[in-house]
Order: structure tokens, then sequence, then C-alpha cells
């Protein structure tokens, strides 16, 4: 087994570390080194999905002329089609075929394919009556629901699975009648739950398990009665939940911010995590020797790293985002459903052998292809026999490594370069970034702007910054909307609100605000009456934000993807900062400070009290 290997990143040159086990992997499937960062490579991927950034514009389909909803927006190079005619489409998109040209960058070639073939405008599939949906599968009754699947009657709500009957989740599994949840599961009638497993009739729960009428808890396990973790006799329980007042717009932010305070006064494990074996990152459930990987939620993941979003029976996968029966993958995005050796790719369900190929499906030994389906041994969307194929993709990666593509930002900025030579500042930012075999797609090849996708919700940047890096912006189209109620004119309790609010055009509270931008607010939204009928029969107050920032708001109370080395904040009796006096001895520290460190999303800046997982285990039980 080799060292490991420091390398400086060619995107935006911070160190990082080729571990011995990388070399493995790398070795097996035969790919170089990488030249940028996990981080760096991480965003480069996310910038190709898109979730929620929808449009309204013309099909481009032939003799199509009506208007439909995309997650291409008008101007797009991308050529789009109305989803139900490209399914039906037989045209062969093997026509847009063309000969590798040893004379020009592959990439450039690649560019070239992907505004030639169309895309479906969305991507789902098995929907019933589930309009303004994305990434969505097998659901029914659906509305703004965007990644996931199994799921009836689920509204405004992002990554969620199996679940019902339920508004504003994130990252959920098997919910039920539930409310403004992130990373919980196999709970019902859950409001404001985070990182919650098997709860009942609660409220405001952190990190609680096996629990049932519970309010403003943090780190319980199998309880009942409690308020803001004091225990309550039942009649009282009921009382006091009278007495808060919830659907009450004013009360509900105090109790959001009581309840903000008592996360802060008990232990969080480093990681969120169920059944993670010898592995690192967060969100993790049922994983054994995955590195650097967030958001394994439905679980079964094996031997991977830095990969977001994968599982489900996946195994030796790197900088992935892959569900369901994988093997050997490297760098893709919205991969899988029985794949095995795909590389740099993007949106491949079903298939082997791929590289550098978005939107094939059920298709075998493709490299650099665009929009097939049920095809083998093409490149550039031509046919080719078994062996002209195993010959001419040799042949390919080395012209890719002599005659790499250098990334547009450089070539727009090399001029002024030459103009000011001694200016540094102008220096830095024109750093040609080199394309090889073994590097992704470079981002300007996205049919999507950064802002449109999840780099923007996990890795947010502001327009400025991400010009300055290379990335492609989109502004926001101006919505004329006439908004005909402003939020102070909502009503303050749910009680009080007239059926008429759907009639209304209400302007998001951030909408003129800073986090507007960075939360790609809609500026304006409306109250659908199933959801008013479900804020009543909860006693829930209307939101005041646009359903866009109440996302954002749910990614801002997550982890980032980001990992600090940190040591565990239990000083013997109490933590580091006192404000937990441990209820039990440690036995594996005594009344010293525990010596364990760890890999945690916790940023060590962070206000929560940080402990290891035995720490955690002897207080949190
Ligand atoms: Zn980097
Ligand atoms: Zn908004
Ligand atoms: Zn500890
Ligand atoms: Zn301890």
């Amino acid at each position: 087994m080799s060292n490991s290997e420091n390398k400086k990143c060619q995107n935006c040159e911070t160190d990082f570390t080729i571990e011995p086990e990388d070399f493995v992997f790398y070795g097996k499937i035969q790919v170089p080194l990488p030249t940028f960062c996990p981080e760096c490579r991480m965003k480069r991927r996310m910038v190709w999905r898109n979730e929620r950034s929808l449009y309204k514009r013309k099909c481009d389909a032939p003799n199509h002329k009506e208007e439909i909803i995309s997650m291409y927006a008008n101007g797009s190079s991308i050529k789009v089609w109305d989803q139900k005619f490209w399914q039906e489409d037989n045209r062969n998109p093997l026509d847009y075929g063309k000969e590798y040209d040893f004379g020009r960058p592959f990439f450039e070639q690649l560019e070239n394919l992907l505004t030639n073939v169309s895309f479906p405008n969305l991507n789902g599939s098995g929907n019933i009556n589930s309009d303004y949906c994305n990434w969505l599968h097998n659901s029914n009754n659906c509305y703004y629901v965007f990644g996931g699947s199994g799921n009836e009657n689920i509204l405004y709500s992002g990554h969620v699975a199996d679940s019902k009957d339920s508004m504003d989740l994130y990252t959920i599994v098997k919910l039920e009648l539930s409310y403004d949840c992130s990373f919980c599961q196999n709970s019902y009638r859950l409001f404001f739950g985070q990182n919650c497993e098997n709860c009942m009739d609660s409220y405001f729960l952190y990190d609680c398990r096996n629990c049932s009428e519970c309010f403003g808890c943090a780190g319980l396990r199998n309880k009942q009665y409690y308020i803001f973790n004091q225990p309550y006799a039942k009649e009282e329980y009921k009382k006091k939940i009278q007495q808060f007042n919830l659907g009450s717009f004013r009360s509900f932010i105090e109790l959001k911010n009581k309840f903000n305070k008592q996360k802060l006064k008990i232990p969080h494990k480093f990681v969120n995590s169920i059944r993670a074996i010898n592995s690192t990152g967060d969100n993790i459930i049922d994983a054994n020797n995955c590195k650097y990987v967030f958001d394994i939620f439905v679980g079964g993941a094996e031997n991977s790293k830095y990969s977001f979003r994968i599982g489900k029976n996946t195994k030796d996968v790197y900088d992935c985002s892959c569900y369901f029966n994988c093997e050997l993958m490297y760098e893709n995005f919205s991969v899988g459903i029985d794949a095995f050796k795909v590389f740099f790719s993007v949106f491949v369900w079903t298939g082997s052998e791929i590289q550098y190929s978005v939107n094939c499906h059920s298709s075998h030994y493709l490299f650099a292809c665009v929009g097939l389906r049920n095809k083998q041994y093409c490149i550039l969307n031509k046919q080719y026999t078994k062996e002209e194929y195993e010959e001419l993709v040799p042949k390919i990666i080395k012209h890719m490594n002599d005659m790499p593509y250098i990334s547009r930002k450089s070539q727009i900025l090399n001029p002024k370069l030459q103009i000011n030579s001694n200016n540094q500042n102008s220096k830095t930012q024109a750093r040609e970034i080199i394309y090889r075999y073994g590097e992704f797609f470079p981002p300007e090849l996205s049919p999507f702007a950064y802002n449109e996708t999840v780099a923007q919700e996990y890795f947010s940047l502001t327009k400025e910054q991400a010009i300055n890096k290379g990335y492609q912006w989109k502004d926001p189209e101006t919505k004329n909307y006439q908004i005909t109620l402003k939020t102070e004119q909502i009503p303050d309790h749910i009680k009080d609100v007239k059926d008429s609010i759907t009639d209304e055009i209400i302007e998001c509270s951030n909408a003129s605000a800073q986090g507007g931008q960075s939360s790609q607010c809609s500026t304006a939204f409306k109250i659908i009456y199933r959801e008013l009928e479900f804020y009543r029969k909860n006693n829930i107050p209307i939101p005041r934000l646009c359903p866009n920032c109440r996302h954002y708001q749910r990614i801002k109370q997550r982890n980032p993807l980001r990992l600090w080395r940190r040591k565990c904040q239990c000083a013997g009796t109490h933590s580091d900062n006192k404000v937990y006096q441990n209820t039990i001895k440690h036995n594996h520290h005594d009344n010293n400070h525990c010596p364990n460190e760890f890999e945690t999303t916790y940023a060590p800046e962070r206000k929560e009290i940080v402990y290891c997982e035995k720490c955690y285990q002897e207080e949190v039980v």
C-alpha cells in the first residue's frame, strides 16, 4: 500500500491528502489521482443538479407550442421537451452521433452533443396528480416536492421517502401527519422535529427517540409528558400545551427561540448517526467503513468515500450521489438503480461501464454519450462494434491527456492578464484549470447556473463570488407579482385566518432582505386550501416565508458538509463550557478530561456541547 500523499487543489489551492486506501481505489478503477480537493469535487458535481429552480417555458419538441414547467430556464443551451413526448419519442439519439475529432479537446465535443440532444423538462416517474415536483418518483397528490419517492399528500418538501399527509419536510423517511421536520424517521404527528426517530404527538424535538407527547425537548429517550426536558403529570402536560398557544405566530417564535436554547444545554453527539461503523461524516444510517460521507439516509453503504446522498446497497463508491445497488462508482451525480462501474456521469439509471455520459439509461459500454436508452458500445452517440469501441476508448483517453481542455474562465481572463501582467490579483484569477482524463465535467458545460442547483443550497455563494470562482450565475427573473398581502397583515393566530387568504398573493418576509438572494427567494407565495386546512387542524400559524426560504432555513439548521478535527468537550464531571453537568461517572476517563478526538461537522466556534460517542452514550440513553 502506498503512503498518503499531499496535493494542492487545482481549483482552490488548498492542500488535501490522498490516503493509502484511496490509491487502492483509484488503482482498481484505473483513474489518475484527483487534482481537485474533495470539497471542490463535490461542488463541481452539484452544479449538475437543479431540483427547485423551475421556469415556465415553451416546449422545444416539433409542433408543440404549449407552455411547460421546466428546470431549464428560457434561453438555456439545452433543447427541452415535455417529459411525455420525450419518453414516447422514438427518434434515434444516435442521429446526433459524431466521429471523435482528434483535433479538438474532448470536452468541447461533448458540449456540442449536449446542446443538440433533447432533455425532458423535469425528472420524475410514476407520479399521479403531482404538479410542480422534480426528481420525485412513485408519489401521489404531492405539490412542490423536490426529491423522493413513495409519498402521498406531501407539500413543500425535499428528499422525502415513504411519507404521508405532511408538509415542510427535509430528508425524511416514513413520517405521517407531520410538519417542519428535518432528518427524522418513523414518526407520527411530529411538529418541528430534528434528528428524531420513532416519536409521536410531539413538538420541537431534537435528537429524541421513542418519545411521545413531549414538547421542546432535546436528547431524550423513551419519554412521555416532558416539556423543555422536565417531566410533567399527564393532566399538567395537557394544560401547559394549551397555554403555549402555538397557533399564534408570536408565541410560535418565542417557543422556537426557547427550544433553540434548550438544544444548547445538552451534549450533542459529534455525528448524527445510527449504526455507523468505522465511518466519518454526518447524517449516517447503516454504514460500514465510509469516510467523509453525508446524508446516507436510506441506509446501507459500505467502503465508500467523499459522497453525499448514497445508500440502499452501495459499495466501493467514491465521489458519488447514488442509490440502489451501486458498485465501483466514481464521480457521479444522480446515478443508480443497478449501476456498476459508472464514472464521471450525470443522471444514469441502470448501466455499467459508462463514462462521461449524461441522461443515459439501461445502457452499457458508453463513452461521452447523451440521451441514450438501451444501447451499448457508443462513443459521442455513434454506434461502434465491441472491437472498435475497445480500440477507440483508450485512444480518446490518451488524447484527453495530450490535448487537455482548458477551462474557459482562464481563456476569458488571459488577455487581460497580458495587459496587466504585474497585477497579482488578476494573475490568481486567471489561473488555468486543466481538464484531462479523470476530471468530472467542467462547470461551464452544465445547463444550470450555480445558484439554480444544490451547490447553492450547501455551499452558498454571492453572485460576485460565484463568477470569480468561474461558475455560471443566473439573475432571478423579474416577477411582477401584484402583492395583495404583507406578512404583517396576516392575523397573528391561525383561528382568525379567513378562507379568503387562499386568494392572496403574500409577500415573503425575506423578499427585500439580504437573505433573499442566497435562498432563491421567490418573493411572493400563495396558501393553497389543503394547506390552510392543515394549519387549522394542527393549530399552526401561517408561515411568513415563501417555500424556498423555508427550505433554506431548514438547511441552515443542519451542519455543513465539512469536517473539523476536534476534541471531546467532556471535562470530566461537566462540559468544557460548564453548561452541562454529567449525570454519571464516565469510566473511560474518570474525572479527568476525556481524551477522545473525532471528525465532526460542528465547527470549533459553535456553541453546542459536542461529546464523543462514549461520553454521549453515558449521558443520553
Ligand atoms: Zn479545492
Ligand atoms: Zn422567500
Ligand atoms: Zn468523550
Ligand atoms: Zn466523558
